[in-house]
């Protein structure tokens, strides 16, 4: 690709990575329709719902980009539990990404509430001590009252996130896109309050060999395809393509998020603070003892990981 992705030296992956987002973010939703057919959309809600967040809980959203988790998240516990109590605050590396995301909150009642924040991070490094200041961060800085479709939008802090600060941790299509997925596990484990969730939404491996088949053929001709003509950015969505092929499979996450401490879906000490098993299931004998931790969304299209830190 353009951006020579297989020779780029490790550590400049963040900045190739926000550099592509940036190329793709005005047309990122459009996308994500056009790629999966809309069924994204069904992945999140069922992401969503399964974690059935309320309760006035605080809940970072990682790699949040244009927000379709945060959304999710509130929209939830407000028509199911009347929760206006909760906060999600959504954190990208890329402020375009966040800029998107701002400018389709601020046409939703969580726009200018205490209930969402917006910040720039980098999922590896959530870093040091300063506990966040959920309710207040945007605050000094946004004017007293903005109007909704205001083109004025809240500047974009960078503020170190505590440890043992958050109830829910979610990430959503974005750990692929990291460098050093065992660096972000350590992170979301650290900020995370004892009996806080982990809950992770990714492209995964399908399960069925012929539709895995089928699946390579759509990613790796058609996806690029569908960039250049919707995007008129064909490299990127290349770069996308081959990051979900090298993406661990699924138990091979679980056990990486086993390794970063937590307790997965299913294991006898996550079920009996009631994170049940999502009902994941793999072939491999050795991995069954972690199967748990993971459930399959259209045969492995898609997957979600849960689990707990105690
Ligand atoms: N979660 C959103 C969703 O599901 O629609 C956005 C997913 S988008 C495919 C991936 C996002 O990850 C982009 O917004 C990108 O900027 C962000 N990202 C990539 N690397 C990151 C990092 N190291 N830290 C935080 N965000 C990152």
């Amino acid at each position: 690709t353009h951006f020579g992705f297989r020779d780029v030296a490790e550590e400049d992956k963040a900045g190739l990575v926000g550099g592509v987002f940036s190329s793709v973010a005005s047309s990122y939703d459009l996308m994500n329709d056009a790629m999966s057919l809309g069924i994204h959309r069904l992945w999140k809600d069922h992401f969503v719902s399964k974690l059935d967040p309320r309760g006035g809980i605080k809940c970072l959203d990682v790699a949040g980009g244009t927000g379709d988790i945060a959304r999710r998240i509130l929209d939830h516990a407000r028509t199911k539990y009347s929760d206006r109590q909760i906060h999600v605050t959504i954190l990208d590396i890329n402020a375009k990404m966040l800029q998107a995301g701002q400018k389709q909150m601020a046409q939703t009642m969580y726009w200018n509430t205490p209930q969402l924040s917006f910040q720039l991070g980098n999922a590896e490094n959530l870093a040091t001590s300063r506990p966040p200041d959920f309710g207040d961060q945007l605050k000094p800085k946004a004017p007293a009252k903005l109007p909704r479709n205001s083109p004025v939008m809240p500047p974009l802090p960078t503020i170190p996130i505590a440890d043992n600060s958050l109830d829910l941790y979610t990430i959503a299509f974005g750990i692929r896109n990291c460098t050093h997925i065992d660096q972000v596990l350590a992170e979301a484990h650290r900020v995370l309050k004892p009996g806080g969730i982990f809950a992770c939404l990714e492209f995964g491996k399908v399960s069925l060999p012929v539709l895995s088949d089928i699946y390579r053929q759509y990613s790796f001709n058609v996806i690029p395809s569908l960039g250049q003509i919707l995007a008129g950015d064909r490299d990127s969505y290349q770069y996308l393509v081959e990051s979900i092929e090298r993406f661990p499979t699924q138990p091979q996450f679980a056990r990486m998020m086993q390794n970063a401490g937590f307790h997965l879906a299913g294991s006898p000490e996550a079920s009996r603070w009631g994170i049940n098993s999502l009902g994941g299931s793999t072939s491999r004998t050795e991995d069954q003892d972690v199967q748990g931790a993971w459930e399959d969304l259209t045969f492995g299209i898609a997957s979600m990981w849960q689990g707990i830190k105690l």
